[in-house]
C-alpha cells in the first residue's frame, strides 16, 4: 500500500514515545523541574485501548483497534485530535497526547492534552464503512469523553463529517445536542468559522514573526512544503496570498518544484482532480524526500512524524523549520539544526492555530454565540504571537533553541499548575 510504503521509506526507526518523552527530559534539566513532578508528566494520565467491531460493505464484521491516551488535565479538559492511519500505535498515539499538553499550556489555553487513533486504512474504506467505525468508536471512548472531560478533533485522515457522526453519536447517547463535544465539526452544527484553515493560519503568523526576528524579507521568502492535506494545503494558499513564493510541495504519491513559484489554485484544482500534487504540470517532478532538502528559506513539514533525522539535517537548506506536522524533526536532528543555525519552530508552537481555533470553537458552542471570522483570526493573530514571543524571549535569555524555549514555557505552566492543585487523595 502507497502510504505504508512512503512512510517507511522516509521515517526514522526511533520510537516516537521515548523521542516525545526525551524531549520533556531536555527541559527538566533547564527549568530545574522538581523531580516528583517530571516522573509524573512523564506518563500519560489514562489510556484506553478499544476493540471496534465494524459491519463491512461485503456483510462481514471487521474488528480494528483504536486507542484515546489522556496525558494531563491539570489546566483543563483533555483536548486532541484522532488520527485515522495503517500505522498508528499507542506508542504514537502517547507521544501525540503528550504534545498536546504542552501546545494548549504554550498558547495558554486551558486544556490539557489527549490524543485518539484508530489503526485503519481510510483510503480504502467505503463511506459507510468509516460512518460505521467512527460511531463504534466513538460510543467507545463515550465513557471517557464529554465537553467537560475531553474533546477530540480531526488530525490526519479524520474530516469534519468524521466529527459530525462523533458529535450525532456522542449526542444520541446522551438524547440531547451536545456540540462541545468535538472541534472541528461542520459549521450547520456549531463548527467554528476558521477552523479549517487554523492550523496553516497559525503557521504563518508564527512564521512572519520569524522572519521579523531574523531580518529576513516576508515578500517572495521560499517556502517548500511536505503534506498537502489541511496543514499543508491552507499554508501554501495562505502563504501565497501573503506574497511567499511556494517552491516545493509533495504528498504520499510524490511532488513537484518550481523554483520560480508553483501556481497554488493551480496545484489544488488539480489535488482535487487527480487526489495528489504529483503530476502537476507547473514544475518537475521531486521525491518526497527531495521536498526536505530542497533550495528555500522556510520548510514546512505538514505530514508525519519523524522525516527530519541525523542523517538529512545536514542537507537542509532552509532558514527556517516550521513544524506543522506534529514530531517531524528528531531530538539528533534538532541539535544539527540548532549548530548550523537554522530555526526550527516547534510544533508545540508552529501548529497550535488548530487548537486555538477548536479553543474558541467549544467556547461558542458552550455560550452558543458564534463570532465572526474577523474576530477569530484576530483572536488568533494575537495567541500565536504571544506564544512565539514568551517562547523566543525564553530560548534568547537561556541560549538555547526555539524547542526548549517553547518546553520551557509550556511545561513550567503544566508543572505549576499540576503542583498548586496538589495530590489527590
Ligand atoms: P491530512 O490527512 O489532511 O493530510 C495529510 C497529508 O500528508 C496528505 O497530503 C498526505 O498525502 C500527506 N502524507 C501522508 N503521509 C505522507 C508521507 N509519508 N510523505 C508525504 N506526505 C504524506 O492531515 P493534516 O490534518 O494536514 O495533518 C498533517 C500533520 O499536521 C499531522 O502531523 C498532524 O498531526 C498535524 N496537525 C494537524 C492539525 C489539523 O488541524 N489538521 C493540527 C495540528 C497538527
Amino acid at each position: 500500500m502507497a502510504t505504508m510504503l512512503d512512510r517507511s521509506a522516509v521515517q526514522s526507526s526511533q520510537n516516537v514515545w521515548e523521542m516525545a518523552q526525551q524531549q520533556l527530559d531536555d527541559v527538566a534539566a533547564l527549568i530545574h523541574l522538581n523531580p516528583s513532578v517530571h516522573a509524573y508528566l512523564r506518563e500519560p494520565k489514562r489510556v484506553l485501548h478499544v476493540s471496534i467491531p465494524v459491519r463491512m460493505d461485503n456483510g462481514t464484521f471487521a474488528i480494528f483497534t483504536g486507542y484515546r491516551v489522556q496525558h494531563n488535565m491539570s489546566r483543563g479538559p483533555a483536548k486532541g485530535g484522532i488520527r485515522f492511519h495503517p500505522d498508528v500505535t499507542l506508542d504514537e498515539v502517547k507521544a501525540l497526547a503528550m504534545w498536546m499538553t504542552w501546545k494548549c499550556a504554550l498558547v495558554n489555553i486551558p486544556f490539557g492534552g489527549a490524543k485518539g487513533g484508530v489503526i485503519c486504512d481510510p483510503k480504502a474504506m467505503s463511506m459507510q464503512e468509516l460512518e460505521n467505525l467512527t460511531r463504534r468508536y466513538t460510543s467507545e471512548i463515550s465513557i471517557v469523553i464529554g465537553p467537560e472531560k475531553d474533546i477530540p478533533a480531526p488530525d490526519v485522515y479524520t474530516t469534519p463529517q468524521i466529527m459530525a457522526w462523533i458529535m450525532d453519536t456522542f449526542s444520541m447517547q446522551q438524547g440531547y445536542s451536545v456540540p462541545g463535544v468535538v472541534t472541528g465539526k461542520p459549521l450547520s452544527i456549531g463548527g467554528s468559522l476558521g477552523r479549517d484553515k487554523a492550523t496553516a493560519r497559525g503557521c504563518l503568523y508564527v512564521v512572519e514573526e520569524a522572519l521579523r526576528v531574523l531580518e529576513m524579507p516576508p515578500q517572495g521568502a521560499r517556502v517548500a512544503i511536505q503534506g498537502f492535506g489541511n496543514a499543508g494545503l491552507h499554508a501554501a494558499d495562505l502563504m501565497a496570498m501573503r506574497g511567499f513564493r511556494i517552491v516545493a510541495v509533495s504528498d504520499t504519491r510524490g511532488g513537484v518544484a518550481n523554483p520560480k513559484g508553483l501556481d497554488v489554485r493551480g496545484l489544488i484544482a488539480h489535488k482535487s482532480d487527480t487526489g495528489s500534487v504529483a503530476g502537476f504540470s507547473g514544475g518537475e517532478a521531486i521525491t518526497n524526500r527531495d521536498v526536505l532538502e530542497c533550495d528555500c528559506d522556510v520548510l514546512v513539514p505538514a505530514a508525519l512524524e519523524k522525516v527530519i533525522t541525523g542523517d538529512n539535517a545536514g542537507r537542509i537548506r532552509a532558514k527556517i523549520v516550521a513544524e506543522a506536522a506534529n514530531g517531524p524533526t528528531l531530538p539528533e536532528a534538532d541539535a544539527i539544526l540548532h549548530e548550523r543555525g537554522v530555526m526550527v519552530l516547534p510544533d508545540i508552537l508552529a501548529n497550535a492555530g488548530g487548537v486555538t481555533v477548536s479553543y474558541f470553537e467549544w467556547v461558542q458552542d458552550l455560550q452558543e454565540n458564534f463570532w465572526e471570522e474577523e474576530e477569530i483570526n484576530d483572536r488568533l493573530r494575537r495567541k500565536m504571537v504571544r506564544a512565539f514571543r514568551d517562547t523566543y524571549e525564553l530560548a534568547s535569555k537561556r541560549n538555547v533553541d526555539m524547542r526548549r524555549g517553547a518546553y520551557a514555557v509550556a511545561v513550567s505552566r503544566v508543572a505549576e499548575a499540576t503542583t498548586v492543585r496538589g495530590l489527590y487523595p
